[in-house]
């Protein structure tokens, strides 16, 4: 399975029935927006891209799929930084005009392109800007707060869960068996 790298912009001729898959990474830094809600640069942070533009049974010219990043918050709880994964599922459907967008689906979202073209990288950045946290904070019990134990009594269970569960998407095997003999 070969992937092309991403283009720089959704055109119409994406959207046919048989579809264009849009898969790969864009840097984040090309994200100002999104990058500037980050407390650390991480000038080497990918977004992950996993789309599909195409035409639907009914004509519509739609984009689906998913979008994920991670990225540095400060925690508004505890002060601390710490990682927010950003995942969006993506259900656009291009329309020309926000007049246009108004007769739309409730199922989707209108994606106006007037011109003919979009630079795809607004268009995930606008996704995971909506996927942001609306207060930045660890989850649940996540906080180191030892100064401030009733934070962390209301849910004991919760005080097991690996803050970090995020990072187990990456599938690293534990295979690293080192004898501290
Ligand atoms: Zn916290």
């Amino acid at each position: 399975m070969s992937s092309s790298p991403l283009p720089e912009y959704l055109v119409h001729d994406m959207f046919t029935e048989a579809g264009t898959r849009l898969e790969g990474r864009l840097p984040r830094a090309a994200m100002a927006r999104l990058s500037a809600e980050a407390v650390v640069a991480d000038q080497a942070a990918r977004v992950r891209v996993a789309l599909r533009a195409f035409r639907d049974d009914q004509g519509r010219q739609r984009l689906s799929g998913a979008v994920s990043a991670s990225i540095t918050l400060r925690c508004q709880r505890c002060l601390q930084p710490y990682e927010q994964a950003l995942d969006a599922e993506v259900a656009l459907q291009l329309v020309a005009s926000e007049h246009e967008a108004e007769s739309l689906a409730p199922e989707f979202d209108p994606l106006v392109m007037a011109t003919g073209k979009l630079p795809l990288v607004a268009v995930v950045e606008d996704e995971l800007l909506l996927a942001m946290p609306a207060i930045a904070r660890h989850p649940e019990g996540g906080c180191a707060t030892p100064d401030n134990p009733a934070e962390a009594q209301d849910e004991p269970d919760e005080r097991a869960k690996n803050p970090f569960a995020v990072l187990e998407r990456m599938k690293c095997p534990s295979d690293t068996d080192q004898d501290d003999t």
